[in-house]
């Protein structure tokens, strides 16, 4: 029985799916995450944009196109928000956020389950990629006036620091990175009395280096960054979440803070890994943003000197906050986010250019033959020419030069 699954959303899903994988392959199934013919395909959606639930409707189809015969079971974020847009022929089982193992029973029909209130296990992931994806929490208590997220996955849920570390030592037999991820990684532990700073300690003694995935400006303290420091495992690469470099629309969004303590997080940040690589998120496009806020959003990137961007046009989600205030014209869009584009590659560049001539770790994730390829510590890519590195091992290369899409190797 050949079943693949298929993720297309965040870290969290990709995480969900490596667990199911795993638990589908101790049934005896062969497991993939490839489009590829199978008797059964598990499609973990995503509802962030329209685009990606979108994609998710359309994966279905596609799926269903390699094999008409084939048992679909849709799951995630866009199932839960409307599960009957996947009540197509050929579905067999539809859930939400909650109770993803359910699919390893193989239950039939359509089923909706409630949210859960404590954090859910899956059976733990096996890697499946160079670098394992460990998740730490679920849910979200932000309520930020785009984002669907909390209405679909619920409020913070936090793993146990046993289930964790168990996790992630049993990754590191076969990895040298391990991201931690979550919906809200910041609200670590807020649910259960402890912190991301008390995570961050108990795992400071694994044989591995240790990426946080995404972050809020909340988290950035002194005690936190003590915590960082101390345990010599996290990479100098803080994700750190902005979303808007204009205050009014800071407001707008419900987010909590203003560029000025964004500003001041990113320089304690600073004190204490000085060429740290600072990336974001930045929502390109809401509503209410004028001309002039979204040239303030540009001049606050680049005072900041993002080391990478993740730029994404506004996606209109019915049941926010902020669905009532429509869109702004397509063509505006469209400038703004070729504008911002053209910033992150400049930030981009200008970040990386320096760091030819020294040294850096990169896990190494893919090759080709010719060039093998990773990420360093502080998230460059880096290609080295090809001589038989092992996928998910630790290599210190010395940078010689700069390629359009990273740096080079030798
Ligand atoms: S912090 Fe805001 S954007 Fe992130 S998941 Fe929570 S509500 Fe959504």
């Amino acid at each position: 029985m050949k079943t693949a699954v298929i993720n297309i959303g965040c870290k969290v899903n990709q995480c969900e799916c490596d667990s199911l994988m795993t638990g589908l392959k101790a049934l005896g199934h062969e497991v993939t995450d490839e489009l590829v013919f199978a008797d059964n395909y598990v499609i973990n959606t995503c509802a962030v944009t329209k685009e990606a639930e979108r994609k998710s409707r359309q994966f279905v189809g596609k799926v269903k196109k390699i094999n008409p015969k084939a048992d679909v079971y849709v799951i995630g974020c866009a199932s839960e928000k409307n599960a009957e847009q996947f009540s197509i022929k050929g579905v067999k089982y539809i859930s939400g956020t909650a109770r993803k193992e359910d699919v390893l029973q193989m239950l039939s029909g359509v089923h909706i389950s409630e949210i859960p209130e404590v954090y859910e296990s899956l059976p733990q992931g096996t890697i499946f990629r160079a670098r394992a994806y460990v998740k730490v929490e679920d849910g979200c208590n932000n309520f930020c006036s785009y984002c669907i997220i909390p209405y679909l996955r619920g409020r913070v849920r936090s793993r146990s620091i046993e289930s964790i570390r168990e996790e992630c030592i049993k990754a590191a037999e076969t990895t040298d990175e391990i991201v931690l991820t979550g919906i809200n990684l910041s609200a670590y532990g807020s649910d259960i009395g402890l912190t991301l700073a008390d995570l961050v300690s108990a795992l400071s003694d694994l044989p591995v280096r240790l990426r946080l995935g995404s972050l809020e400006v909340n988290v950035v303290t002194e005690s936190f960054l003590d915590a960082v420091v101390a345990s010599e495992k996290i990479c100098p690469h803080f994700h750190l979440s902005l979303q808007s470099g204009s205050d009014g629309v800071l407001k707008e969004m419900n987010r909590h803070y203003t560029t000025e303590e964004y500003r001041m997080k990113v320089s304690l940040i600073r004190t204490y890994f000085p060429s740290a690589a600072i990336t974001t998120d930045i929502i390109v496009g809401f509503p209410t943003e004028t001309e002039e806020q979204f040239e303030e959003s540009l001049a606050f990137a680049r005072e900041i000197g993002f080391a990478n961007i993740h730029v994404f046009p506004y996606s209109r989600r019915l049941g926010t906050a902020a669905y009532p205030l429509g869109t702004l014209p397509d063509q505006v869009m469209t400038d703004r986010v070729n504008r911002m584009i053209a910033l992150r590659n400049e930030l981009k560049k200008a970040y990386e250019s320096p760091f030819v001539g020294s040294e850096l770790e990169v896990v190494v994730e893919s090759s080709d033959g010719v060039f093998a390829e990773g990420y360093s510590e502080n998230y460059i890519r880096v290609y080295i020419p090809d001589r038989d590195y092992s996928v998910g091992k630790k290599i210190i290369v010395t940078i010689e030069g700069e390629r359009a899409d990273g740096l080079l190797a030798r």
